[in-house]
């Protein structure tokens, strides 16, 4: 295959999605938040989006990064210019699930910081990432790959949690290949749920938002993170059109001993938390935003509405200490201008929190609802 066929063949998988996605718009799946199936679960729209994903992925290794992203970037400014009215807000997804209680401590929105730590790049710079964040007064989960092309240290997974971050899971091996079989998944969750006892973590994001709501119940953990609200940039582009997190229950989980398991265990279901802020690559390494205008824009509707601010911010794209960014980078700077907005424009009204803790919450909630 010539590189020009593999150009297209990148190319035609991005558009298929956002077709999908354009097709979805008017779908809203804001109904109680317990009761929630999967959108992409008709079995002819899973199998042709899992085949082409395993066609996407299978080819991927051999087109260097710097044209893909390059195809990236000219399929996202193209496809930017016919999307205004679904992304980034899209009308409709504030709306309050249904007996939805409002947030701990009667606080005004969820602010929710996680990290997905995609190579060595990132790995090295989490620590300075961390101090960012504690110098400001914030805490953040890092989603880590345990089967990647890094090791993760014990001490590092250690001195984030003594310092009240989260440690979370981030794929299994990151490539792509997570949802191609059902086999094949099975397998995978088995060692994903060995790496969080080892890790003690309580969720999992899967690489590049490739999802089956259905088959994560395979996992043991508490929570999912790779849904979002509205995000027709990515490869699985169906949003939930929510900005709240949302309870999945499990078809086949037994009902009795519910009361007692829900919140510790995934036997019964899990709490999926839906990303409501634009990924840091799509804006600055894609669009090339110069700065975060979107994200404020967005978190001003996200809090008059009461929702959940939930942002994806990778270290690797990250560039500290005045650095000059390349063109995969972008000023650290971006970042903690938005953290600084948020500090002094809500100050003592929000809840920044953990996706953990937004999870055990949401667990008491749909636990008290049914009960
Ligand atoms: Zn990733």
């Amino acid at each position: 295959m010539s590189t020009s066929m593999l150009i297209e063949a990148l190319a035609e998988h991005r558009r298929r999605g956002f077709e999908e996605s354009r097709q979805e718009k008017h779908t809203s799946f804001n109904v109680p938040f317990h009761a929630h199936t999967d959108p992409s679960s008709s079995h002819s729209g899973r199998y042709s989006l899992m085949l082409r994903n395993r066609i996407y992925y299978g080819l991927k290794p051999f087109v260097p990064q710097f044209i893909r992203t390059a195809i990236r970037r000219k399929l996202a400014m193209r496809l930017r210019t016919q999307i205004g009215d679904v992304w980034p807000i899209m009308q409709g997804s504030e709306r309050a699930p249904e007996n939805w209680p409002g947030w701990p401590g009667n606080k005004k929105f969820a602010f929710v910081l996680t990290h997905d730590v995609e190579s060595k790049v990132g790995l090295a710079r989490c620590r300075s990432l961390m101090k960012l964040e504690l110098d400001l007064g914030f805490c953040s989960s890092f989603n880590f790959i345990p089967e990647g092309s890094y090791r993760v240290p014990a001490e590092l997974r250690q001195e984030l949690t003594a310092n009240g971050f989260e440690v979370g899971i981030h794929d299994l091996k990151h490539d792509g290949h997570l949802f191609s079989s059902r086999r094949k998944f099975t397998r995978r969750a088995a060692r994903i749920n060995a790496y969080a006892r080892e890790w003690g973590a309580s969720g999992v994001r899967s690489g590049f938002m490739l999802r089956n709501l259905d088959w994560l119940h395979d996992l043991d953990l508490q929570y999912d993170a790779s849904t979002f609200d509205t995000d027709p940039f990515e490869p699985q582009p169906q949003g939930r059109h929510t900005i709240f997190p949302f309870w999945v229950p499990n078809p086949n989980g037994d009902s009795i001993g519910y009361q007692q398991r829900a919140i510790n265990s995934s036997s019964s279901g899990y709490v999926e938390l839906p990303y409501t802020l634009p990924q840091d690559f799509t804006l600055f390494v894609l669009l090339q935003e110069k700065t975060p205008e979107i994200w404020i824009r967005k978190l001003d509707w996200i809090a008059q509405h009461g929702g959940m601010a939930l942002v994806d911010v990778h270290p690797d794209y990250l560039c500290f200490d005045n650095a000059t960014a390349t063109s995969r980078e972008y000023p650290a700077s971006h970042y903690k201008s938005f953290l600084d907005y948020v500090s002094q424009r809500y100050s003592g009204v929000f809840w920044n929190t953990t996706p953990r803790q937004v999870a055990q919450f949401c667990a008491r909630v749909t636990q008290a609802t049914r009960s």
